[in-house]
């Protein structure tokens, strides 16, 4: 008797995740992601290229277009698209600093 799955390749659900899967996630970040364009790679040859922040973003909020694009609202501030990201074109910057920057231009 076969037990495995590979004989009912119809009858085996699956789900794939998506953005906002976990709620709001962007309420929990501390840190934010910023992209300097200058140092990112299909910002560079203006052609795709790359992509490795999109495909290591564990809430799927990076955008695979040039430049690539960060939905914040879903973006938890874990750093693993800096982390990943070969030529350190993203920097996680304090979320404090930027409220007070806010502040400090109005
Ligand atoms: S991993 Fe870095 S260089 Fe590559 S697309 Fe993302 S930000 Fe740009
Ligand atoms: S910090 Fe980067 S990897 Fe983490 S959720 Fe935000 S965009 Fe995705």
């Amino acid at each position: 008797m076969n037990l495995g799955t590979r004989d009912y390749p119809k009858k085996t659900s699956h789900s794939e995740h998506a953005p906002g899967d976990g709620g709001r996630t962007g309420s929990w970040r501390v840190e934010r992601p910023v992209i300097d364009q200058s140092l990112c790679i299909p910002c560079k040859r203006n052609k795709e290229a790359c992509f490795i922040c999109w495909l290591f973003c564990p809430e799927i909020v990076i955008s695979r277009t040039i430049p690539p694009v960060i939905d914040l609202e879903y973006c938890k501030g874990c750093g693993i698209c800096a982390e990943e990201c070969p030529t350190k074109a993203i920097t996680m910057v304090d979320e404090s600093l930027l409220e007070q920057d806010k502040k400090e231009k109005e």
